[in-house]
Parts: structure tokens; C-alpha cells; sequence
């Protein structure tokens, strides 16, 4: 198959006079531009932009649509990004005018459904990190890891405990609980893992102690495997005065069979653009709601969502509050505004219509299936390529191209491979422990036959990179561009066409 990059650019289509609307007749008198806006506005000459028909424009966006991997074109085992498939109807949901049309600063009694459906949100997320309240506003996990770590330093200053400065990490996490703690102002310290991939207990105790504000944990980790040790973790630390806090940003292997509040968890972030089916990827809108205890309910970010009648109970007054549902900004202890209004609202519709719809036994039946999927895929690789952990897996799994490697070939290179098959490629070199790590999750909206197909084609990888290595090293060889300059792209993005350039081009970062 030849690459398609022969792919003209907008900008080159159409021609003078070119047009995909009609304009009804003016039924006013017509005015010359420049007394409708002031000269200096006004561009001396007509901005050079391309003139097209309707169906040029039409081709134009469906080609560059069809140059990109999502999870509705093939399968996306991107370990730890939980790239499941999005129900359809979540979206209808979301555009329904009453949420897509509303504005931030309506009036509060003429938006009670939304704050409905944000109040139920909470309680949901509640219920399944076993938790007594949450705030929806952070943007982001990353986002809400730094909301939840203000919230652990505001509880501990509280209690006069404001000295403590470090936050304990294990060398497996991902790397946005090191850099969220720096940002808070914290000192991180590394704990090592142990040779089962939990963290090692003994390690933990050396690293514990009167300057331990917190511990950062995902479970099941990055390589995908439960933290056997977990009530002993949450006991060392709690004895020591520290918190623990649960990076739930993929919940997938755990919505409705276990709960980060029972295993000691204090505060847990939950992204809702992974688990909760909300379409992600290409930094678009996220949400990282964050999940507390009892103790930490006074420091949560303004506003919160409360209910009339709780408010009443809690001692105050009915006349003042006028609507079932409101904002709550009269929180002394707060950590204060987070975020812009009230977080990304449509992702929240979104994961709200995916609760309700999959409804408890559903949501465990999806974290059932994650898991078998995840085993399945494992079990099916492990002839073929190294396993470094050899244990039951959760939602994911971390392989390693150790043998490949000697014959040349690199995980990257196993990466670049699988986007010739239609696959989008696993995550790569994470986590660190695992030399030429291949991360792999592969969701539980795939069937056994999509996950046969996979099989089969690591199988064939595995195959090449015995056989003709060199393939592999310069792959891939189907898709619109080849290999990028990874570093060049992201830290020289060229996302604007200029005119007379050669920026902007398919093929800049080759
Ligand atoms: C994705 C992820 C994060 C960060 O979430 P963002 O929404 O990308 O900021 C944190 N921890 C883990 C384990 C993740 O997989």
C-alpha cells in the first residue's frame, strides 16, 4: 500500500468565486465596509484564504479525519489512557440544548436540572470511591491530583501539622503525581517497588514519618497489577499522620468490585475522560473530579452543589435559599476556585448519561470484562514476548520487547510497526522500571474476535522481528507520514499555514 500523503491542503483547493453558501437577498440598503468599520481595521488587502465549493470543504475535513487512529476507526490498546469506546448516546445527551446552550451565569433557579445532574454526579462518584463528597471542577486528572494535593496541605496546616513536606511516590507512578506535588510545593520521595511490582513495605517504612504529608498511590498500578499490601500501606502512613491519595485515573478494573475509601484511600481522583466514556485525547476537555473523606469536606473548592433541604438540616435558613438545588460559596475553609465556573460541564453530562446507563451491575460488569480482556491479551502474548511481572493482571499489563531488542528491534520500533496493521500503537518506555516496556490495555468495549486480531498481528510483529528486522526499524511504511521528529513536533509545533511556505505541510516533522 503507498503512503496517502499526495493530499492537497485547503489551502491549494478551489478557485476565485468558489462558494458553498448562498446568502439570501439584502433587504436593507447596502453600506460600503468602511463606514461600518473604522480604516485602520480594515486590511488594505483581502486576506488570502481559498475560495471553495461545499464539497471541496466536505472532502477536504473527511481526508484529514481519515489520516488520524481513533477508537471508532480500529483498536487502541494505549495502556493507561483507557481509550474505550464512547457510546454514541452520551453525546446526543450532551447536545441537548438545555445543557449545551447554557450559560454560566444564569440565574440559579433557571438552571436546577444542571445542578442536578451535577449533585447526582457527585453522589455517584461517591458510591463507587466509597467517599462522602467530591467537587467536579478540575479540569483534568493531573488537575485534580494538584487539587487534591492542596487539599491534603490545607488539612494538615489546619490541624498544625503545616511543617509536613514531603509526599511519598513509588517508582512506578505516572508521571503526573511527582510533578503535581512539586507544583504544590512539596518534596518528593521515591519509594521502590518490589519484585511482585507493589510497593515494597519495608522501603515505605524507612521513607515514613513526622514530615509525611501524603502518599501517592494508583491501584492497580501502571504495570497493571493490584497492590497486595495495601492496608498495611494506608495503616504505616495513617499511623504516621500522613494521607493517602488515590490516583483513580483509570478505575477501570475497579468501578463497582472495590473501593479506594475501604482500603484507607483519604482522597481519590477519578478522570471521567478515561473510565466514564467521555471521548479524549488530542488535549481536548477533560474532567477530574476529586473524591474525599469526611475530614478533607471543609477545604473543597468553591462552589459546591448542596440540596435545600441538607442545608436545612445543617442549620441554615430556608427564606435564603430559594431553589432545591444552588452554589455554595460560603465556605470558610475553602482552598478556594480552582477553575473557571463550575468545570467542564458537557464532559459531566457525558459521564453522568454513561453511569445511568450502565447503572451498577453494568459498571461492574466493565470492570469485569476490562480485566479479562487484559488477561486474555497477556496470556496470549507471553510465548512471543517477555512478561516481567508474571502475575494476574487488572485492566492492563506492561510486556517487555527485551528479546526483540537483541535482535534489533526496540518497543518503539514494535509501536511504529502496528499502525501499518490498523493499530493504534500501546504506550511505550512506561513505566520506567520496565526496560523497552510495551503498555498495554486493551478496554472492555472489544470483542474476542478484535482481540484475537491483535493477538495475531503481535504474533506476525514477533514473526518480522526474527525474520526481516529492518522492516520493522523503518516502519511505519502505510500511514500518511512516517516517522516524525517526536521532539521537533511537540516543541515546534507548526499548526498554522502560512502562505509562500513550505509550514504547515503534511510532511514538516518527517
Ligand atoms: C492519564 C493519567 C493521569 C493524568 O490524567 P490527565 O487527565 O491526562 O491529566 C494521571 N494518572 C494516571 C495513572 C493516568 O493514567
Amino acid at each position: 500500500m503507498p503512503r496517502q500523503n499526495e493530499f492537497p491542503l485547503l489551502m491549494e483547493l478551489g478557485a476565485p468565486g468558489r462558494r458553498a453558501y448562498l446568502l439570501p437577498q439584502l433587504d436593507v440598503p447596502a453600506r460600503p465596509i468602511d463606514e461600518l468599520i473604522p480604516s485602520p481595521y480594515l486590511r488594505s488587502e483581502p486576506a488570502p484564504l481559498p475560495e471553495l465549493s461545499e464539497l471541496e470543504v466536505v472532502r477536504h475535513y473527511t481526508g484529514l479525519s481519515r489520516r488520524n487512529h481513533g477508537v471508532d476507526v480500529g483498536f487502541y490498546p494505549l495502556g493507561s489512557c483507557t481509550m474505550k469506546y464512547n457510546p454514541k448516546v452520551n453525546e446526543d445527551l450532551a447536545f441537548l440544548p438545555g445543557f449545551a446552550s447554557l450559560h454560566p451565569y444564569q440565574p440559579e433557579e433557571t438552571v436546577q436540572g444542571a445542578l442536578q445532574l451535577m449533585y447526582e454526579l457527585e453522589q455517584y462518584l461517591c458510591e463507587i470511591a466509597g467517599l462522602q463528597r467530591a467537587t467536579l471542577t478540575p479540569a483534568a486528572g493531573a488537575h485534580g491530583e494538584l487539587t487534591g494535593l492542596m487539599l491534603i496541605k490545607a488539612y494538615q496546616e489546619d490541624r498544625g501539622e503545616g511543617h509536613r513536606d514531603e509526599i511519598i511516590i513509588p517508582d512506578s507512578a505516572h508521571g503526573t503525581n511527582p510533578a503535581s506535588a512539586a507544583m504544590c510545593g512539596y518534596k518528593v520521595v521515591e519509594v521502590k517497588s518490589n519484585d511482585r511490582g507493589g510497593v515494597c513495605v519495608d522501603a515505605l517504612r524507612e521513607v515514613v514519618g513526622p514530615q509525611t504529608a501524603g502518599l501517592m498511590l494508583t491501584n492497580p498500578n501502571t504495570l497493571g497489577l493490584f497492590e497486595e499490601d495495601i492496608l498495611t500501606i494506608s495503616e504505616l502512613v495513617h499511623d504516621a499522620g500522613g494521607l493517602l491519595y488515590y490516583d483513580g485515573a483509570n478505575a477501570n478494573a475497579i468501578m463497582g468490585k472495590c473501593r479506594p475509601g475501604d482500603m484507607g484511600f483519604d482522597v481519590v481522583h477519578f478522570n471521567l475522560h478515561k473510565t466514564f466514556s467521555t471521548p479524549h485525547g488530542g488535549g481536548g476537555p477533560g474532567s477530574g473530579p476529586i473524591v474525599v473523606r469526611e475530614s478533607l469536606i471543609p477545604f473543597l473548592p468553591v462552589p459546591v452543589v448542596e440540596r435545600r433541604e441538607e442545608a436545612a438540616q445543617a442549620g441554615a435558613s430556608l427564606e435564603e435559599i430559594p431553589s432545591q438545588f444552588f452554589l455554595d460559596f460560603d465556605r470558610p475553609k475553602s482552598i478556594g476556585k480552582v477553575k473557571g465556573f463550575y468545570g467542564n460541564f458537557l464532559v459531566l453530562v457525558r459521564a453522568y448519561a454513561y453511569i445511568r446507563s450502565m447503572g451498577p451491575e453494568g459498571l461492574r460488569l466493565a470492570s469485569e470484562d476490562a480485566v479479562l480482556s487484559a488477561n486474555y491479551l497477556m496470556r496470549g502474548l507471553s510465548p512471543f514476548f517477555d512478561l516481567p511481572y508474571d502475575r494476574t493482571c487488572k485492566h492492563e499489563f506492561v510486556i517487555s520487547a527485551r528479546q526483540q531488542k537483541a535482535e534489533g528491534v526496540t518497543a518503539q520500533d514494535i509501536a511504529k510497526r502496528l499502525l501499518d496493521y490498523g493499530v493504534h500503537a500501546p504506550t511505550v518506555y512506561f513505566p520506567l522500571i520496565v526496560e523497552e516496556a510495551l503498555m498495554i490495555e486493551p478496554t472492555e468495549t472489544e470483542s474476542k474476535a478484535a482481540l484475537d486480531a491483535f493477538l495475531e498481528v503481535m504474533f506476525r510483529i514477533a514473526e518480522e522481528a526474527k525474520e526481516s528486522p529492518q522492516g520493522l526499524t523503518t516502519a511505519p511504511h502505510h500511514t500518511v507520514v512516517g516517522r516524525l521528529d517526536e521532539t521537533q513536533a511537540a516543541r515546534h509545533p507548526v499548526v498554522r499555514w502560512q502562505q509562500g511556505t513550505e509550514e504547515g505541510t503534511p510532511n514538516d516533522h518527517r
